[in-house]
Parts: structure tokens; C-alpha cells; sequence
């Protein structure tokens, strides 16, 4: 008796969170009769950082329940506008505050990015400019 062969190829991805840039779960991909060149293509990406989240991790979102999180950028040393160079700050600030300083969209989502520049105008307190 032969078994049959399975034909599958699968990898458990991770992705990074947009606010605290955590790792997190990504999705799983799966092909299920993959050319051996789309098979080696997934198994390349099992266990490796596809990109950004859409949404903020766990920990994030009961945080921004309770606040607006920003998040320290360095406009100067970003290359992706949509995915600024984190300088390892976050604040998390009262939503009636926020709300003066970014736009609806972005009171929205729950959380903006704020180059460190501004940061210290606005006087953020223990602006960390080597994190
Ligand atoms: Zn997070």
C-alpha cells in the first residue's frame, strides 16, 4: 500500500506591531500544490518577519483604550513615510489633548507618530534621543 503525497507547503509568519514594534503572530500561509520554486519561496519566509501588523498588538490596544498613544519617530533618519524610524519613545496621552495636536483620521486609529522634534517643543517628558 503507497501512501499518497501531500503536497503542501505552510509557514507560521511574524509580523512587528506598528506602535511598540513588537513581534507578534503573523499570518500563516499555505499553498497547497506549490511548485517546488513557490514551496522554497514559503519555506524561506516560516518563521520570519513579514513586515507590519495592519493593527496594533494585545498590549497596545488595552493601552489605547485608555489613552492616545504617540509614538517617537526621527523624521530625519526615516526612509518609508509609512513606516517611520521608531526612536523607541512612546507617550501615552489624554485622548482631549491628542485630539488638539492630530487629525481625525488619525484620532481614529488610535495612535500617531510624533518626530522627537516636536516631541520636546510640545515638552514631552524623558524624550530618550539614543533608544
Ligand atoms: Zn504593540
Amino acid at each position: 500500500m503507497s501512501r499518497r503525497k501531500v503536497n503542501i507547503a505552510i509557514a507560521h509568519t511574524k509580523e512587528l506591531c506598528p506602535v511598540c514594534a513588537a513581534e507578534v503572530e503573523g499570518p500563516l500561509v499555505r499553498n497547497k500544490f506549490p511548485t517546488e520554486a513557490g514551496k522554497k519561496k514559503i519555506e524561506e519566509i516560516d518563521g520570519k518577519i513579514i513586515g507590519w501588523r495592519k493593527v496594533p498588538c494585545d498590549t497596545c490596544m488595552e493601552l489605547m483604550d485608555r489613552a492616545y498613544i504617540l509614538v517617537g519617530v526621527i523624521d530625519a533618519k526615516t526612509t518609508d513615510p509609512k513606516h517611520p524610524y521608531r526612536s523607541g519613545n512612546t507617550w501615552g496621552v489624554k485622548k482631549e489633548a491628542a485630539a488638539l495636536i492630530v487629525n481625525e483620521q488619525q484620532m481614529l486609529r488610535g495612535y500617531a507618530f510624533i518626530d522627537l522634534n516636536i516631541a520636546e517643543k510640545l515638552n514631552l517628558p524623558d524624550i530618550q534621543w539614543n533608544a
